[in-house]
């Protein structure tokens, strides 16, 4: 790894060799975040917009020069990355904006935007020659962690709170990992794992403790820069509970400006539900997030609820870096946004996923955005990791089926009241 100069605090701006330390500043204990500082000039004489173009690696690893692993380092076999762009003309015009697109990040090998963050880890600790990797999670980042060590038969245990989805407690059985279903939060589950991963010596795949997984995030900017043809987009819009994701896409960004590939910084807009939004509480009274005490969270986006942040910093930073915003979106409208997204683009997203399109549309009416702007909505998850979100969603949105007996004369009965 002679392309990364070191690890830095985000508190202290102490320096680290990488293989000082595993996860977090020891003088800062768990808030004690760092970052991977890269040499650029390196990384320059490895990897350029025009090797990319010959590249057929539809994957993350096809920026292997820029992400915090060697060279031949073994990579899991899923396919995690290059999700699809799309362009949604009629959701922009309906909004009364010219350039949108969405990227679908529900597309990945388990369904969510964590696949990116949890393929990296796999490598890490199998780096490490770890004999167990542990998270905690609302769900997503367990499903990920799970699937992609199903993927090399890496032995994991995972803490997610007793109340995540169905769908995704599913995944974490399918796929074979020890599963604690732990009677309290998220943020309980994430302590828990954090003593559980002392206490055994698992590799820790947690958000905002682990450092790579920002690295693995990152990733998505990379993507999306390349599928625009290296011109930036104005504005991204991504839901936020630990900060991860949209730190994370905030150091792929600084990654491309650094390395002159895109010619200046788009803004990040960050997305929480109103009953977890410790973020936006944060930046619009410009509190400190070292000091700000937890929230009580409650949404029906459970991927983004998070009462501390764990990632606050590094979010914090993205939003204000980049002249972006923290806006609230309630839970109705992101229910509301559910269909909308899924109408307007044929991407059909779970509640934390189409908070970012309910953002948009909040961020369109306070004039947080100009027509012209060229606007890219993150889609994080699938749709079918919340069937019943996805159900309470259409019946607020007055959409039902008919019931229809199995003959043609029924049929009839029922086409005569359908709505012209
Ligand atoms: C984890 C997750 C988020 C939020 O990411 P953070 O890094 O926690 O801010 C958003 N949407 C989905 C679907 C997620 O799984
Ligand atoms: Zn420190």
């Amino acid at each position: 790894m002679d392309h990364v100069l070191h690890l830095s605090c985000l508190i202290c701006g102490r320096h680290y060799a990488a293989d000082e330390i595993d996860y977090i500043c020891p003088d800062h204990g768990d808030d004690g975040i760092v970052d991977v500082v890269y040499d650029y000039d390196l990384i320059q004489r490895r990897i350029s917009p025009s090797q990319l173009a010959e590249n057929k690696d539809w994957t993350i690893w096809r920026y292997k020069p820029l992400m915090p692993v060697e060279a031949d380092a073994p990579v899991p076999p899923l396919a995690v990355g290059w999700t699809p762009i799309y362009p949604a003309p009629r959701l922009a015009a309906e909004l009364g904006l010219t350039h949108l697109w969405v990227k679908d990040d529900g597309r990945q090998p388990t369904a969510s935007f964590k696949d990116r963050a949890s393929a990296v880890a796999v490598v890490k600790a199998q780096e490490k020659g770890a004999a167990v990797i542990t998270t905690a999670s609302t769900g997503n980042a367990a499903a990920a962690l799970s699937g992609l060590c199903a993927s090399v038969k890496q032995p994991n245990v995972i803490f997610v709170p007793e109340s995540a989805p169905q769908a995704k407690i599913a995944q974490l059985l399918v796929f074979g990992s020890t599963v604690m279903l732990v009677k309290g939060t998220y943020d309980d589950a994430f302590e828990l794992c954090l003593k559980a991963a002392n206490e055994y010596g698992w590799y820790n795949r947690n958000t905002a403790y682990n450092p790579y997984m920002t690295e693995g995030k990152k990733t998505a900017s990379l993507e999306i820069c390349e599928q625009l043809g290296w011109q930036a987009p104005d504005v991204i819009f991504v839901s936020v509970g630990d900060g991860c994701i949209i730190g994370g896409l905030h150091k792929g960004l600084k990654d491309l400006v650094a390395l002159g590939w895109i010619d200046r910084m788009p803004r990040l807009i960050g997305v929480q539900a109103e009953g977890s939004s410790y973020m936006a509480q944060a930046w619009r009274s410009g509190e400190d997030v070292l000091s700000k005490p937890a929230i009580v969270a409650n949404t029906v986006a459970d991927s983004i609820s998070a009462g501390l942040p764990r990632d606050r910093m590094k979010a914090l930073a993205a939003v204000m870096e980049t002249d972006g915003a923290y806006i609230t979106v309630t839970d109705d409208e992101i229910l509301a946004a559910i269909p909308a997204l899924a109408r307007g683009t044929g991407v059909f997203a779970e509640p934390a996923g189409a908070a970012a399109f309910a953002g948009l549309a909040k961020a369109v009416d306070q004039g947080l955005v100009a027509k012209q702007d060229r606007i890219v909505v993150l889609n994080t998850g699938n749709g079918l990791k919340d069937v019943a979100s996805a159900m309470k969603s259409v019946e607020m949105a007055g959409t039902q089926p008919y019931r229809v007996a199995p003959d043609l004369d029924d049929l009839r009965r029922v086409m005569r009241q359908l709505p012209k």
